[in-house]
């Protein structure tokens, strides 16, 4: 048996009922196959995948809290740190009822890679808890997340690990935590990213994860003769990386024609309005069909079917397995060429191997969606410089990070004669890094 199905067969048989995990370490162990097998023995003998497929600790933690009618509520809180050999664990923080041990060891392998792919000093790294801010006050959510950073804090630190947001985690959530972190360890250090801006955040770090996966997107279509200019684009979710892609698919001249959330649709031809998502989301914190109240052209839909919608480009940015075979099957039968992942691997494997079969333009979340933690690990430079770069200046860089890390996956990609196959860029291009320090650090 090869080295890499002996190793994804412990993986199986050592993580029970963590589907998601073993999805993620297959997809990208059998990518890895050609760089693999070049250099089995050494690799064997290092014992190298069984320690990449391993999180270096997972902390797992009660988090008591006291809901508004003074009742206690329990959840489970955790930090997966994967792995720490290119830098502090570096990786965002979830709260949805949908997470679990098996969910965050996913996020963390994937985002070892991605860190990697930035080219910035980032380890790997994810938490979270099963807690649903969805419907919970801002004393509700104050109360949950100063108990979890109560926990958490003994863990991480600037030079340790260094959390930031992901779904159910925004500006509110991180500055909760970061009161909590100050109280109990009197440090002010950059132990989050993602704070506010009157306390240590950085210009960009909002909208990076959005920008950079058009920017990436962008670099992509042009690399293959293509534009974004006048396309219409279907992204899913609506959410801040949702929002923040669309703003800067629009400033390019494309056109956004629906967005989602979990209840269902907006579809509308002549482009979605923007300024009225971000009131809905961002201000009131509502729901996507109420923008129907609001614009009259548009059409909801209540459930799934947004990739059935005409569309030459598509941009998953809700959640995993969002998009599966048959969404990808529709989406090129109704004209789509191009999809890049804003969210951590929302195509099933499935709907990835069709995408790549038949010839569109895929880019993988790992690659398309590390804007956000590129600009995480910018904001950890200007905490450690104590100071503070202009808009600009952070806009240029991610660009010029997001171009990088298109021109690693597609050279990464081309060195193993699967030209055009992003999906092996990325994951060869994160894996040899990765490798070099481990390997360079010893046992
Ligand atoms: N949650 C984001 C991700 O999946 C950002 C993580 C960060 O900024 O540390 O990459």
């Amino acid at each position: 048996m090869s080295y890499v199905d002996e190793v994804y067969d412990r993986v199986v048989k050592q993580n029970p009922g963590e589907g998601e995990f073993h999805q993620a370490v297959k997809e990208v162990l059998d990518s890895l196959r050609i760089v693999i097998d070049a250099n089995e023995e050494k690799y064997r003998k290092a014992a190298l995948l069984e320690r990449l497929v391993e999180p270096e600790r997972i902390i797992s933690f009660r988090v008591p809290w006291v809901d508004d009618n003074g009742q206690v509520r329990v959840n489970k809180g955790f930090r997966v740190q994967f792995n720490s050999a290119i830098g502090p664990y570096k990786g965002g923080l979830r709260l949805h009822p949908s997470v679990n041990q098996g969910i965050l060891k996913f996020l963390g392998f994937e985002q070892t890679f991605k860190n990697s792919l930035t080219g910035l000093p980032i380890g790997g790294g994810k938490g979270g808890s099963d807690f649903d801010p969805k419907g919970k006050s801002d004393r509700e959510v104050m109360a949950f997340c100063q108990s979890f950073m109560t926990e958490l804090s003994k863990y991480i630190g600037a030079d340790q690990d260094v959390p930031a947001g992901d779904i159910g985690v925004g500006a509110r959530e991180i500055g909760y935590l970061y009161g909590q972190y100050k109280r109990m360890t009197g440090l002010y250090e950059g132990v989050l990213t993602g704070k506010g801006l009157s306390y240590g955040g950085s210009l960009v770090r909002t909208q990076a994860t959005g920008y950079g996966l058009i920017y990436i997107l962008d670099e992509m279509l042009r690399r293959n003769g293509r534009e974004l200019e006048g396309k219409n684009v279907v992204i899913s979710g609506s959410g801040n990386v949702a929002i923040y892609a669309s703003e800067k698919a629009i400033q390019l001249g494309a056109k956004v024609v629906a967005l989602s959330d979990s209840n269902g649709y907006i579809y509308d031809k002549s482009g979605i309005r923007l300024d009225v998502v971000k009131e809905i989301k961002e201000v009131r914190r509502g729901r996507i069909k109420e923008y129907a109240n609001e614009v009259a052209s548009v059409a909801y839909t209540e459930g799934k079917g947004i990739w059935t919608i005409p569309c030459d480009i598509a941009l998953p940015c809700a959640t995993q397995n969002e998009l599966n075979l048959e969404d990808a099957k529709s989406l090129k039968a109704n004209g789509c060429f191009a999809v890049a992942e804003g969210a951590n691997m929302p195509s099933t494997r499935e709907a990835t191997d069709f995408f790549l079969e038949n010839g569109m333009l895929f880019m993988p979340g790992k690659a398309a969606n590390a804007g956000g933690v590129a600009t995480s690990a910018l904001e950890m430079s200007q905490n450690s410089l104590r100071l503070s770069w202009s808009f600009d200046e952070v806009d240029k860089k991610l660009h010029e990070i997001m171009v990088g890390i298109y021109e690693k996956t597609a050279k990464a990609a081309k060195r193993y004669g699967v030209k055009g196959n992003y999906v092996a860029g990325a994951n060869i291009a994160g894996f040899e890094k990765v490798v070099e320090a481990m390997m360079a650090q010893g046992i």
